[in-house]
């Protein structure tokens, strides 16, 4: 992996994490410099505003001292930038993507998609509230599940507070990730408004974030995190674009001309019968090929893991309007994971809902209930075939997923109005579709 790609494409994906309104994206504005974004055509700026991420370059002034000498941008930024204070050229250092977690209690289940594609996490806390908040709890529980290790806690808004209460928010804070993966995560105080310490920010994930190493020579797949049609009504056949998708690869790499398949692709229910517990369905994988690769504003002419990707490819845009492929998988055809449709899941409950003002107990998991799994990058509506034990059920599952088994898995169950992370688990026996 040379550096020169790094400069096109983030390697490291970092999640923002946290109670809505406690500054997320006052950060991300923060981290990419005074320069607002600003989009050349209709694909990038759909790339970036539906997937909810930006792509932020680090670079380091050789003349300043620490933390000051690091500094950030956004993605348009290229060559050596001059350091603000003795205007001095400086050296890139790494270019991460941060993606956005729906902080809004109604999304958990698409957070906890966004952590497939999540290197490390930042969790934000504000300091004017009390910590925890129940999002910023059932955050670090998802994160835990899918086993996050790196993450960083900014305290935020510390011009609002005073000393004693910042002091107090931050004694809330210690206690709160006491006993979980963030036990030992550095606590940042900031002013992400103010752009206060966001020097010491860059430091931390340069000097002590590694970079997760990355099989590019496997065989590669990519989780589908959005797909659309980017053609204007209206347009002439002649100048129509193929359909466009975008997602994170997990490993391997993608380069323009690469014939693709994207599972399951067309599905068609033959029964849709729920209670006959005899659904049958029929796969028709998509065959592309890649025309185009970026990065926010940048072309590529191969992608690796990490950031979030836009694919052009040379399929009918009806295909991908509308995230209609979401939740899917994109690799090489005949080297891709199984279609499922039917698993077996050893799995653990937790004890109370997180993420509600009321922590109520968490009942076991009955026959015929209706569950929601959070498989790969995708929700996947199913319900309990069989309870084994009090460890293992067999779920139908009422969309096909691509999955290899012994992956892991989130469970939700509707409590009042929402979904709420009740356990997690791997599936460790698949049924599967012959395509
Ligand atoms: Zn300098």
């Amino acid at each position: 992996m040379n550096s020169n790609i790094e400069e096109l494409q983030p390697i490291l994906n970092i999640g923002t994490i946290g109670h809505v309104s406690h500054g997320k994206s006052t950060l991300v504005k923060a981290l990419c410099g005074t320069k607002t974004q600003r989009f050349k055509s209709e694909l990038e700026r759909n790339i970036t505003i539906k997937l909810g991420y930006s792509n932020v370059k680090i670079y380091m002034c050789t003349q300043c001292d620490k933390p000051k000498c690091y500094q950030s941008f956004n993605s348009d930024v290229f060559g050596s930038p001059c350091c603000k204070y003795c205007n001095q050229p400086m050296v890139f250092k790494r270019q991460i993507s941060i993606i956005d977690s729906p902080g809004h209690e109604a999304y958990i289940a698409t957070m906890l998609s966004g952590t497939k594609c999540m290197d490390g996490a930042i969790m934000l806390v504000a300091a004017n509230d009390e910590c925890p908040q129940p999002q910023t709890k059932e955050h670090l529980v998802a994160i835990e599940m899918m086993k996050i290790n790196n993450c960083i806690i900014l305290q935020n808004k510390l011009d609002l507070v005073t000393k004693d209460n910042a002091r107090n928010n931050f004694n809330q804070i210690k206690t709160f990730v006491n006993g979980t993966l963030a036990k030992d995560s550095v606590i940042i105080p900031i002013c992400a408004q103010l752009g206060y310490n966001i020097d010491f920010l860059n430091m931390y994930i340069v000097e002590n974030i590694p970079v997760p190493k990355r099989d590019i020579d496997a065989e590669p797949l990519m989780n589908i995190i959005r797909s659309f049609d980017i053609n204007k009504p209206g347009t002439i056949i002649d100048n129509l674009k193929g359909g466009v998708i975008g997602g994170t690869l997990q490993k391997g790499k993608l380069s323009i001309g690469d014939t693709i398949e994207i599972r399951p692709g067309l599905i068609r229910l033959d029964n849709k019968d729920d209670k006959s517990n005899n659904n049958k369905y029929e796969c028709t994988p998509i065959i592309s090929k890649i025309v185009s690769l970026k990065s926010e504003n940048n072309n590529l002419e191969y992608a690796i893991p990490g950031g979030l990707i836009g694919v052009g490819l040379n399929i009918d845009p009806v295909l991908t309007i509308g995230d209609k492929l979401v939740g899917q998988v994109l690799g090489l055809p005949g080297k891709m994971p199984p279609i499922v449709y039917d698993i077996q899941i050893e799995y653990f409950l937790m004890r109370r809902v997180i993420g509600s003002t009321n922590e109520n107990k968490i009942e076991s998991i009955t026959e015929n209930e209706n569950l929601l799994l959070a498989i790969s990058s995708s929700t996947i509506p199913s319900y309990v075939r069989k309870v084994v034990n009090s460890k293992v059920i067999k779920c139908a599952l009422k969309i096909p997923v691509c999955v290899n088994n012994n992956s892991n898995i989130c469970i939700f169950r509707r409590i009042n109005k929402g979904w709420r992370i009740i356990g997690y688990g791997i599936i460790n026996k698949i049924k599967t579709i012959d395509v």
